[in-house]
């Protein structure tokens, strides 16, 4: 057995051995699968199979695609049969709403080429005669995926990884890791078979290895131990049960009729394919609890949990009522396994948090869907230094390890669990584990109507609703369309556009660096040219391949000492980035101190044309009518200035693109400040304003916002952000950049949409006569200024240009709109720069 390689594979279920495939095939020498008992033992082995193509996120869709497509050719390759049933997939809705998230789904699968078909309960019924449709508004299907044996594509994933020189080692456990400055050496102990159960025996080898990959499944809390950090991955109890023979099915079968497709019945919280000639019927219930919190018992092997059928009753009667001729099928088989879960939904995939070379893959509950996908793009990462697709929504790092724990996981992973078929709407909020990280102000914008989101953890407020709104989650307000909380962002956006409004923005990600190589370091980690002391600068750090991997607002407070300010949910993900970046350079340009001090400052942003006013109430300064004005506060600057007894560091800048300041204050101080501001603003008629409002304002000026129109599948000269990249100077990825040209272009559209509804940013663009998509939204939302939808997407440079007429698809019909210029609303930047 080899113990040197270049990557080792930790787990051998369908995830880590299409890892060790894809890295294999991609060319590297030397990959190693270890796996503690045998292939798929772990979750593997009694999954349904099912490959659902649909999601509503386009990195998710993607790979799921990748993995249908990639299983239809392994049989090909590597002889083995992984017993593809390619019988199509059929969502059905019982209701107006469930059609519109379909509707919406159907949107994000257009953007990633998966094919689909509606279908009206007529034509159900006439295609499966079987299925009650008396109840169904419609449904919507595709005929691309169907269900694979989950054991048999893993074998046959793990035949071609060997074929293409990768070496799988069962029955070794990893059990402690050490990095040694180069490489990790893994300490493997060999596991034993003893009375049925699988034992360590004293046998131990050090693996020596460049990258490490973990896959471990519903281990993965203890890999997280043995790594030193927090992976918010904890399994759920999930069950799905094989009925005996339906004696219609068999005899609709006997008539030569196709194997029926997979038949969601979303509303009815289950799905059922065939099974020989029954049904197996798998639900996600209510109450299913999370499991394994503390580590997998050594008892626990290849088992599954006693059935809980009292749990899953509602949904056995509904199946009755949708397949009403397998009501006499008694039961023949059932399974209750553990399920990994993560608090959203998504697994955990890219670089661990802190370590170098350490990859993690885990936290999969649509594993076997995923399994193809995520080992063809986490190799493009680890070989290429980047995937196709921006992979940042299935980053681990999106949950940060300074506040996360076990039991926030294991609480968000059983919400998540029993939110599978709940309706997806775009605006939805889930109560689970909330409120966790408040802002001091939290209480008194609760007792104010706000009504908040979570972002990384932090409660920031979406918008203000009626101060005797229950609780802090307004469920009555979501819908795929325009929600209840509408009327209340449209008020908001204009009090900025026409008064003054607050926004907090406590939850921005907020780092210090400084020290001797500070300047050097940031002038080639980021684009555009540094601030000069005193000013501010919008710039992007940029990935090896060109791409925008970080956007930031930098403050330069001294020669060397700056103050970065980057998007809120992303903290971790852009500490870590710096950190390890940092660390890179340091011998180069000397000393660079990094600091996260995210937690120590509150940000409020006020903003529009009145902003000033409210300030000048309680600014502390000589001359309080010259203190904000352009001559010794210049837009883009940032000076310290107190606001009654409050140092704030004040910024010049607004989200918003209306005259305003973000202040940043002493955390501590906030409630001071808050009571403060409010008590100045009241007299000019300031008005509290949720994140919601302010998405739809900064589109009306065209700011890109991260994780939307940045990200690392483009460029920020394709984000058309030209005026913040400085050519003129080397920094980190610029090549990259330049050669990749501008293949695509983001611009903004001005929507003719529905009366009811606006995008949210997952829209198809077609060409003006419909015939021909361009292109895809990346956000979306309402205009204030414009009194219609508005949006921002990428499409092909030529078609970027302002005047230029295409459409969107909303609700399955196609909207005009119209690309604008960059910032439709004051372009000059006028009113920003408004003096007084
Ligand atoms: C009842 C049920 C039905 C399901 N149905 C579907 C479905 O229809 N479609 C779908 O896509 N998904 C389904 N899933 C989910 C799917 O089973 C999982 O997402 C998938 O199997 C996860 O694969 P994995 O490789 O990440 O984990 P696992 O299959 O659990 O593999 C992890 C492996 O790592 C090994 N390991 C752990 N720690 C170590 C270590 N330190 N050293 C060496 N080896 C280690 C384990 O022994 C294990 O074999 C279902 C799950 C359940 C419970």
């Amino acid at each position: 057995m080899k113990t040197q390689v270049k990557a080792l594979v930790v787990g051998g279920g369908a995830i880590g051995t299409s890892i060790a495939y894809h890295l294999a095939k991609a060319g590297w020498d030397d990959v190693m699968l270890i796996e503690r008992d045998e292939l798929t033992s772990g979750s593997t082995w009694h999954a349904a199979g099912l490959l659902p193509l649909f999601n509503m996120s386009y990195a998710t869709t993607h790979i799921h695609k990748y993995s249908v497509d990639f299983y239809k050719s392994l049989e090909a390759e590597t002889g083995l049969n992984a017993g593809f049933a390619v019988v199509g997939n059929l969502r059905m809705a019982q209701t107006d709403e469930r059609m519109d998230e379909y509707m919406l789904y159907a949107s994000t699968a257009e953007t990633c080429d998966v094919p689909y078909e509606w279908l009206t309960p007529d034509e159900i019924k006439s295609r499966w005669p079987l299925i009650n449709t008396e109840d169904l508004k419609g449904a919507l299907y595709h005929n691309t995926d169907g269900y694979i044996n989950p054991a048999d594509v893993t074998q046959a994933m793990a035949k071609g990884a060997r074929q293409h020189g990768a070496d799988i080692v069962r029955k070794l456990q990893a059990d402690a890791f050490h990095w040694n400055g180069t490489h990790w050496e893994v300490t493997c102990t060999k596991m034993v078979e003893k009375g049925g159960n699988l034992v360590e025996s004293d046998e131990q080898v050090v693996i020596t290895a460049e990258h490490v990959i973990t896959a471990s499944g519903n281990h993965a809390q203890r890999t997280a131990k043995m790594l030193g950090i927090k992976m918010p991955a904890v399994p759920v109890e999930h069950q799905f049960v094989v009925m005996d023979q339906d004696p219609e099915l068999v005899k609709y079968r006997e008539a030569g009729n196709p194997e029926h497709p997979v038949i969601r019945d979303a509303d009815a919280q289950s799905y059922v394919r065939e099974e020989r000639g029954g049904w197996i019927l798998g639900v996600y219930e209510k109450n299913a609890p999370a499991c394994f919190e503390h580590g997998v018992p050594d008892s626990f092997r290849a088992d599954l949990f006693p059935l809980a059928l009292d749990r899953i009753e509602d949904q056995y009667m509904a199946m009755i009522h949708r397949m009403p001729s397998c009501e006499e099928s008694g039961l023949k088989d059932d399974f209750n396994g553990p399920i990994c879960y993560t608090p959203d939904g998504n697994p955990l995939v890219g670089p661990a948090p802190g370590l170098r070379n350490m990859w993690l893959a885990e936290g999969f509950s649509f594993g076997i869907t995923a399994a193809g996908g995520t080992g063809y793009y986490l190799a493009q990462m680890m070989v290429d230094g980047e995937a196709e697709i921006d992979m940042a929504s299935l980053d681990p790092k999106r949950y940060s390890q300074s506040w996360m724990t076990t039991e926030f996981a294991a609480r968000k992973n059983e919400e998540c669990y029993d939110h599978v078929y709940v309706l997806h709407h775009p605006d939805e909020e889930r109560p689970a584990a909330r409120p966790l990280r408040c802002a001091p102000a939290f209480d008194r914008q609760k007792a104010l109507g706000a009504q908040f989101g979570w972002v990384n953890g932090w409660e920031r407020p979406n918008y203000y609703g009626p101060i005797d709104a229950p609780e802090n989650f307004d469920h009555d307000a979501r819908s795929f369309r325009r929600g209840g909380w509408w009327q209340h962002a449209v008020d908001e956006a204009k009090a900025i556009r026409e008064g003054v409004g607050l926004v907090d923005a406590t939850a921005f990600t907020k780092h210090v660096v400084k020290g001797p190589g500070a300047t050097q370091f940031l002038d080639w980690f980021t684009c555009n040219k540094l601030p000069k002391i005193g000013r501010i600068n919008l710039t992007y750090a940029l990935t090896s391949k060109g791409t925008t991997r970080t956007e930031y607002t930098i403050v330069r407070n001294g020669e060397n000492n700056y103050y970065l300010v980057s998007a809120g949910a992303w903290t971790e993900y852009d500490a870590d980035f710096l950190r390890k970046a940092a660390e890179d350079k340091m011998e180069e340009f000397g000393y660079i101190e990094i600091q996260d001090v995210t937690t120590q400052w509150g940000v409020f942003a006020i903003a529009g044309p009145k902003s000033r006013d409210v300030l000048k109430e309680i600014i502390n300064d000589a001359d309080p009518e010259t203190a904000l004005s352009n001559k010794r506060f210049p837009w883009l600057s940032a000076r310290q200035i107190e606001l009654g007894m409050c140092p704030v560091n004040a910024i010049r800048v607004a989200y918003t693109g209306e005259l305003g300041w973000e202040l940043h204050h002493p955390i501590e101080m906030q409630n001071y400040l808050w009571d403060l501001l409010m008590a100045a603003g009241e007299k000019h008629g300031m008005k509290l304003v949720g994140a919601r409002a302010q998405n739809w304002l900064r589109q009306e000026k065209s700011y890109r916002a991260f994780g939307n129109e940045l990200g690392r599948d483009a460029t920020p000269a394709e984000a058309d952000l030209p005026r913040f990249i400085d050519l003129e100077k080397d920094f980190h990825g610029k090549d990259a950049m330049v050669e990749t040209g501008v293949r695509f272009k983001c611009c903004t559209l001005l929507i003719d949409g529905p009366d009811d509804a606006d995008p949210w940013g997952h829209e198809a663009l077609y060409l003006e006569d419909g015939t021909t998509r361009v292109g895809r939204l990346t956000s979306g939302g309402y205009s204030v200024a414009f009194e219609k939808s508005i949006g921002m997407g990428y499409v092909s440079p030529d078609i970027a240009v302002p005047g230029t007429k295409l459409k969107v698809k909303m609700q399955d019909k196609l909207w005009d709109a119209e690309v604008t210029v960059d910032s439709p609303y004051d372009p000059t930047n006028a009113t920003i720069r408004v003096t007084g």
